[in-house]
């Protein structure tokens, strides 16, 4: 009678190591043999052994017996007893284990759980492997070990959507699962969670609706594909998919790209697996050009697919700033595509229709009627506050330094120098620009990401900062004070039919070279002498090399990149392209067709309106 009393367990299909306890009896199906014992199925995913001397009776493969669990091991492996009991009951065990979030682990240290959820990243060390997984809460480090250096788990790929258990521990004050088992779910469980994880990730990544800084029209009509930028961002972010964001490397495509940087790292840190998840999940980087070059697109195709091959890294999102509108970033488009590189662009330049299928998104204010007065920092500004809105007080006036810096003559620009002028007067803006400028050039490829941010009195050390901004600004007008010394005394001057006055300068024959201010500032610096000099006159200014000019203009109604398309047709052998803002900008021709490419522009600038 008393053997009536027997339980004897039958694990469900979707049982795991969680369901099963040592001492109790399970019915079991023979799956093989080995020279030490014999392997026994509790269900499609739980195998455990019977050593050859707790065997029983002889059997073959499927056989259906009952054993008893011995023990579990920190390994997972599961050590069985053959048992022989005549009459038992049979009771079904259905899945009990319920899998726990990732945000919910802090609750859980020195507990056993299980998180489902989709492999970001796997990671090699000299010791165990490191598994990133993201749920729809949380991103988590799962450390699993067979042997130093071994790579565990081999059947497990990134993109698998998998269930960890395992205990949770403590680490250098980081949350650490130490993994038992790693599965790979079934397909059709898979689905499920990838569509739970899904559509949990897209509430999540749903920004707040905060109000913009300032009352903008231009900006209002703007907000929803910001909101779209942000909310790609931020899914980017929750996901462990690495972020590299490129920027003009002048003022305001620092100070947007920065603006972002902060919104990124600091929600990195919050929800990121790693203490130094922010470097290797997020790399800024100033492009030479003023777009997105070839070279740009290598260099970040190079470091991300090396990363993948090393890390187990997915492949980034790019997000391109003060870069990235028009069709001379198309090239390098066309090789991230590729790859399946996503795309979003911050940018006022005026934009290619073009270029729009190979982006996720494209804030650009020429496409709500707005102009280039609303700069790219103004606009990657607002996008890093819906990005993550604590970082607001660290970043509100980097919009006043990105507007003075591009010279915007929107009235955007008053309100957000309005916004901060207790703290950053117009001059203090104008002295951070420049410093940026100016410490961008010996920054070249690099991004200087913590002495940036000590420009932008963004570390914290109020003293520092001036004094570095200070010293900067002495540096920089130096260097603009000896080379405009140089060649001002060289500028040509002529009257254009439509009564602009044009201003000529050789910068390679009479300008430093390899110095700064680079041609295209010294051209801008020269422009801005001669418009104080003949106030309320329309002025264009070029500063030409060999086989390049650069445009400055004011009260001339331009319009450059049309000018270049013209100019590419009409002048056969020219080797022209460029590009630029309307009335800012730069075209690049072939040596020998200098004096001729520069005739046929100064033909069709003085064919343009002027404003009276
Ligand atoms: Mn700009």
């Amino acid at each position: 009678m008393e053997n009536e009393d027997i339980l004897v367990y039958r694990l469900g299909a979707s049982c795991d190591l969680a369901d099963i306890e040592e001492q109790k009896y399970y019915i079991g199906k023979v799956q093989g043999f080995a020279n030490f014992g014999m392997f026994v199925q509790l269900n499609d995913r739980i195998k455990g052994l019977v050593h050859k001397s707790n065997i029983k009776a002889e059997h073959k493969e499927r056989d259906t017996i009952l054993v008893k669990v011995r023990q579990i091991r920190p390994n997972g492996n599961i050590d069985l007893e053959e048992v022989q009991i005549q009459v038992y009951q049979v009771q079904n065990i259905e899945k009990k284990s319920t899998t726990v979030r990732i945000v919910d682990l802090g609750t859980k240290i020195g507990k056993t759980v299980a998180i489902e959820g989709e492999v970001a990243q796997i990671k090699q060390t000299s010791g165990p492997t490191i598994f990133t997984i993201v749920d729809e809460s949380g991103t988590q480090n799962v450390a699993a070990f067979i042997e130093a250096g071994v790579r565990a788990y081999p059947e497990i790929e990134l993109n698998d959507i998998v269930k960890v258990i395992g205990e949770v521990m403590k680490r250098n004050n980081q949350l650490q699962i130490e993994a038992d088992a790693i599965t790979k779910l079934s397909a059709d469980d898979a689905i499920q969670v990838r569509v739970r994880i899904e559509k949990a990730l897209d509430i999540r990544s749903e920004p707040e609706d905060i109000p913009l800084l300032v009352k903008s029209e231009v900006l209002e009509h703007l907000r929803p594909e910001m909101k779209k930028v942000a909310k790609i961002i931020r899914k980017a972010i929750f996901t462990a998919q690495p972020i590299i964001i490129r920027h003009h490397a002048d003022a305001d495509g620092i100070c947007s790209a920065v603006a972002i940087e902060q919104a990124v790292v600091s929600l990195i840190k919050e929800s990121g697996a790693d203490f130094d998840a922010d470097y290797y999940l997020f790399k800024r980087a100033p492009s030479k050009a003023p777009f997105y070059e070839i070279e740009d697109i290598t260099r970040d195709l190079d470091f991300s697919l090396k990363d993948h091959v090393r890390f187990g890294q997915k492949m980034p999102l790019v997000v391109l700033t003060d870069n990235g509108s028009t069709e001379e970033d198309e090239p390098s488009y066309k090789i991230a595509s590729v790859y399946d590189i996503p795309f979003v662009v911050i940018d006022h330049h005026h934009p290619d229709k073009t270029i729009d299928k190979y982006l996720v998104a494209h804030v650009n204010p020429y496409h709500v009627g707005g102009d280039f007065g609303i700069t790219a920092g103004m606009l990657g500004t607002e996008v890093a506050r819906l990005i993550n809105p604590k970082v607001e007080p660290i970043i509100r006036h980097l919009p006043a330094v990105a507007g003075v810096g591009d010279r915007s003559e929107a009235p955007e620009r008053a309100l957000y120098l309005a916004l901060v002028r207790d703290q950053y007067s117009e001059d203090i803006c104008k002295y951070i620009a420049l410093a940026l400028d100016y410490e961008q050039f010996w920054l070249r490829f690099n991004d200087g990401r913590e002495i940036i941010k000590e420009i932008l009195n963004i570390s914290g050390n109020s003293a520092r900062h001036t004094k570095l901004v200070a010293l900067l600004v002495e540096g920089a007008n130096a260097m603009i004070e000896d080379q405009l010394s140089a060649c001002m005394p060289h500028v040509v001057t002529r009257e254009l039919k439509n009564g602009a006055k044009l201003f000529l300068l050789d910068v390679e024959i009479h300008a430093h070279k390899f110095t700064f201010p680079p041609p295209g500032k010294t051209s801008g610096e020269v422009h801005d002498r001669l418009c104080k000099e003949y106030e309320g006159s329309p002025v264009v200014t070029i500063g030409f090399g060999p086989d390049f000019a650069v445009l400055r203009s004011r009260g001339v109604l331009m319009n450059i990149p049309r000018m270049v398309r013209e100019l590419h047709v009409e002048i056969p052998g020219g080797g022209i392209s460029g590009g630029g803002h309307l009335v800012v900008g730069s075209i690049k021709f072939v040596e020998g067709m200098r004096d001729t490419v520069l005739e046929a522009l100064i033909n069709k600038i003085s064919e343009a309106q002027v404003q009276k």
